[in-house]
């Protein structure tokens, strides 16, 4: 498994992980089969979407906020219980098909840490199976 490490730089943000997951992949030199990218975090996810258009990312987070508002009675003593709802929304992992050593991703598709309870440091696994 490999690790890779973000420094998160906003309460939430979303990140383009895919050159990193590609190297991860090039490097493990298996030819086919699948990777998986797993973030074990529960205010943080993971998801697969455009990487062209920076407005994507910016959208989606304004929607997840309109779904998910700051301010409900939420029980949580923590406080950032729309970060738990998020994270689960988005989900913890995705997962790509590798030919010949490369991932198996659309003209547009890229793999993105979702970040919503930062800054912080997020760790995501990576492995190649
Ligand atoms: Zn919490």
């Amino acid at each position: 498994m490999d690790t890779i490490e973000v420094r998160t730089k906003k309460r939430e943000e979303i990140i383009d992980l895919t050159g990193e997951v590609s190297r991860i992949v090039a490097a493990a030199g298996r030819k086919d089969g699948a990777c998986l990218v797993f973030v074990p975090h529960t205010t943080a996810g993971v998801t697969i979407n455009e990487n062209s258009d920076p407005d994507v990312k910016t959208d989606i987070l304004m929607t997840l906020r309109a779904f998910v508002p700051d301010a409900l009675p939420y029980a949580h003593a923590e406080g950032n219980s729309p970060a738990h709802v998020k994270a689960s929304l988005v989900g913890s992992s995705v997962s790509v098909l590798v030919e010949e050593g490369r991932l198996q991703l659309g003209t547009w598709q890229g793999i993105c840490l979702c970040e919503f309870d930062g800054p912080r440091t997020r760790q995501v696994w990576v492995k190649v199976i």
